[in-house]
């Protein structure tokens, strides 16, 4: 049913610098309390497709010129970043972004700073995201600097948990990560969306593993969809397989 849409991204087009057309007509729909993958290969537009829907686009000079973004049928398109924060719709960008100088706490408590229930419920929240990634915990007084790749994607992940989200778009989750360290960061993808209820909306390049995390798929190629269905259906799709999957 449409009543069970969180996300509604209609035909949207994206343009660079006003002359490059990136996106063209983008759609594509994410359910409430799902892990949809965005896949495709090296500029195929899904960095690009998260910016629009986060409203991050401005500050790469581009913008959404066609088509509209809903989140449950309200249109969010013309909302600020911080406005989405405050309607539970957060990004974590590719390449990590920690605060290099904060300690791994200090980062995480930084996610929390749209929130206006009270020390104790932010406190309740750092510990539950310590639960899940107990990593961090072990790291909480390290310099970001200093950690792991992983452990500083996990602290990207964790630091959105804080701002407690509806939905997170993540970007590239595994770039970068040793294969086992991507596996653990997606398991725990899994568990926050089975578990808390989290939904996502992830790019990632690693065909091979989103698919076996997400609901469903959306292939992106040259700023269109191509393709979309249930990860169980594309990981046994004849062209996927050959173009994505290494294995044709
Ligand atoms: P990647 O995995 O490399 O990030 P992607 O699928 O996420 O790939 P995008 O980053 O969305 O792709 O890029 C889509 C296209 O837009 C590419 O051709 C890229 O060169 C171009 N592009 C991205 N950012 C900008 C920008 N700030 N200005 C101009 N062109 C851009």
């Amino acid at each position: 049913s449409n009543s069970d849409i969180l996300l509604n991204v209609n035909g949207i087009e994206v343009i660079y610098n006003h002359v490059i057309l990136v996106l063209k007509g983008v759609s594509l729909q994410v359910r409430e309390g799902s892990v949809v993958a965005l896949l495709g290969g090296n500029g195929a537009g899904k960095t690009t497709t998260l910016r629009a829907v986060s409203n991050l686009l401005a500050g790469e000079r581009g913008a959404v010129t066609k088509g509209s973004i809903e989140l449950r049928g309200e249109r969010i398109d013309k909302l600020s970043t911080a406005d989405l924060v405050g309607r539970g719709v957060i990004q974590v960008m590719e390449g990590r972004h920690c605060f290099a100088h904060l300690s791994i706490e200090e980062n995480l408590l930084t996610g929390a700073y749209t929130r206006r229930d009270g020390k104790a419920a932010v406190a309740a929240t750092l510990e539950k995201v310590y639960n899940y990634f107990p990593r961090l915990r072990d790291r909480r007084a390290t310099q970001a600097a200093y950690t792991s790749g992983g452990e500083q994607q996990m602290c990207a992940i964790g630091r959105a948990l804080m701002a407690k989200p509806k939905m997170v778009l993540l970007d590239e989750p595994s770039m970068g990560l040793a294969p086992q360290i991507a596996l653990e960061v997606f398991e725990i993808v899994k568990d926050l969306n089975q578990r808390e209820g989290v939904t996502f909306l992830l790019a990632e390049q690693n065909t091979h593993m989103a698919l076996r995390y997400a609901d469903y798929g959306y292939i992106l190629e040259n700023g269109r969809v191509v393709m979309d269905g249930a990860a169980s259906l594309l990981s046994e799709n004849e062209d996927v397989k050959e173009f994505y999957l290494g294995m044709g």
